[in-house]
C-alpha cells in the first residue's frame, strides 16, 4: 500500500457528472439537462466578451470592483460586501474551507444541491442531511439538526433539483433559530427568476449569521464563464478574501458578467418568458398523467410513478433527441428534472412525453 493518501473525507466524494451533451446518432438534440438559459447571454455580454479578448495578456483585476460596482448598482446592495467568485461553486467552497473542518457539521436539506456535500467532504467535514416535507424545505428539521458542531447551514431557495421554494418568514425564522456559531447560507441561484424576490439580501442586511449566493450560469446565460458571487456580513467577506486566490476570476468572465447585470431589460425578457414556458409545461405534462410540485425556477421535477417509469421515459426522451437530467443522486429516483427551454424545445418535451404515456417506447 503506498503511503500517499488525501486528506480524510476526499475519497467520500463521488466524481461529479455534468448533464449530457449528445446523444449517439440522434441529431437537433435540445440539453435541457442544466437549467442553461435557452436563449444565451445578452448581446451586452457577448460584446464585453469579445472585446476583452484583446487583453487576455494581461491579468484580471485581483479586486473585482468594476463588476461588483455593478452588481451593487443594479441590486441596491454594498459592492464593499460582495465577493466574486469562479461560479458561486467556489463561493460555496470559500465556505466550506473558511468555516468548516474535521469535527465541524454542514447541514444540507434532504434534496438539496449536490456541492454543499461534496464541498463539506472535501472540507474534511462531515454533511448532515436534514428532512425536508415532500420534496420542500422544512425549516423545522434543519432547526433539530443543529448542534453544537454545526457550522454551516445551506438552503437553497428555490432549491435545485425540487424547484420549490419557502417564504421569507420560514427564512427568517432559520436565521434567528440556527446554532450560534452557524453561518445560513442562502443559495440564490434561481433568485432572478422569481418576481420582486431579493434571494435574502435583505435579510443578510439585518443580520450578521446570513451570506446569500448568486449565480451569473442560469439566468443570466453565462455558465460557460464561471461567474457567481456571494454577499454577507463585512467579517465574513474579509475571511473569504483571505481563501480566495488573487485571480480567480478570468477577465473576459468578469467583462461579460458586468454587462450582463447592467442589462436589466434583457434579464427581465428571460424571467418574464421562462415563467409563461415553465407554467405552459407543467400543464402540458400534468395532462399527460406527470404532475410537477409548483416550480419557482428555471427546470420542473417530473414525477412518474417509480423509478423504472422515470428511467424509461429518460431513454424514450433521448431517443427523440430531448436531453432530461436524472435524479436518483438527490434522492429522487423517480423524477426527471426537466430544464424550461425555449417554446419549440417544451413543445417537444410535452408531445414526447404525451407519447411515451401513451405506449411508445
Ligand atoms: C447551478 C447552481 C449553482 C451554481 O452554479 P455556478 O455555475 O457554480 O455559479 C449553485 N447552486 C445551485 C442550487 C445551482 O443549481
Amino acid at each position: 500500500m503506498s503511503k500517499i493518501t488525501p486528506q480524510p473525507g476526499i475519497m467520500d466524494i463521488d466524481l461529479y457528472e455534468g448533464g449530457q451533451t449528445h446523444v449517439e446518432g440522434v441529431s437537433d438534440v435540445v440539453k435541457l439537462s442544466s437549467n442553461e438559459n435557452p436563449y444565451g447571454p445578452s448581446e451586452a455580454a457577448l460584446e464585453a466578451y469579445r472585446r476583452a479578448g484583446y487583453d487576455l495578456h494581461r491579468y484580471p483585476s485581483s479586486d473585482h470592483a468594476g463588476l461588483r460596482k455593478a452588481i451593487a448598482d443594479v441590486h441596491g446592495l454594498d459592492a464593499e460586501r460582495i465577493v466574486v467568485g469562479a461560479g458561486s461553486d467556489e463561493i460555496i467552497a470559500f465556505l466550506c474551507q473558511a468555516y468548516a473542518g474535521p469535527g465541524d457539521e454542514v447541514i444540507h436539506t434532504e434534496h438539496g444541491f449536490a456541492m454543499y456535500r461534496l464541498s463539506a467532504l472535501a472540507a474534511g467535514a462531515t454533511p448532515v442531511e436534514a428532512p425536508e416535507q415532500q420534496r420542500v424545505t422544512d425549516v423545522d428539521a434543519i432547526l433539530a439538526a443543529c448542534t453544537k458542531r454545526t457550522k454551516l447551514v445551506f438552503v437553497a431557495n428555490p432549491n435545485n433539483p425540487t424547484g420549490t421554494m419557502i417564504g421569507g418568514n420560514e427564512v427568517a425564522r432559520l436565521a434567528a433559530g440556527i446554532s450560534e456559531q452557524a453561518i445560513l447560507v442562502l443559495d440564490g441561484a434561481y433568485a432572478e427568476y422569481v418576481e420582486e424576490y431579493d434571494g435574502g439580501a435583505a435579510l443578510v442586511e439585518a443580520r450578521d449569521n446570513v451570506v446569500m449566493t448568486r449565480t451569473f450560469s442560469k439566468l443570466y446565460g453565462l455558465g460557460g464563464l464561471r461567474v457567481g458571487w456571494g454577499y454577507g456580513p463585512k467579517e465574513i467577506m474579509d475571511v473569504l478574501n483571505r481563501v480566495r486566490g488573487p485571480f480567480n476570476v478570468a477577465g473576459p468572465s468578469l467583462a461579460a458578467a458586468e454587462a450582463a447585470v447592467r442589462d436589466v431589460a434583457y434579464a427581465e425578457k428571460c424571467r418574464i418568458d421562462n415563467a409563461r414556458h415553465r407554467i405552459w409545461l407543467s400543464e402540458a405534462l400534468a395532462g399527460h398523467g406527470v404532475p410537477c410540485d409548483i416550480s419557482m425556477a428555471n427546470f420542473v421535477l417530473a414525477r412518474f410513478a417509480d423509478r423504472d417509469e422515470a428511467d424509461a421515459c429518460d431513454r424514450y426522451l433521448k431517443s427523440q433527441g430531448l436531453i432530461a437530467r436524472k435524479v436518483a443522486g438527490y434522492n429522487l429516483p423517480n423524477c426527471l428534472r426537466i430544464t424550461v427551454g425555449d417554446e419549440s424545445g417544451c413543445r417537444r418535451v410535452a408531445h414526447a412525453v404525451g407519447q411515451f404515456k401513451g405506449g411508445a417506447r
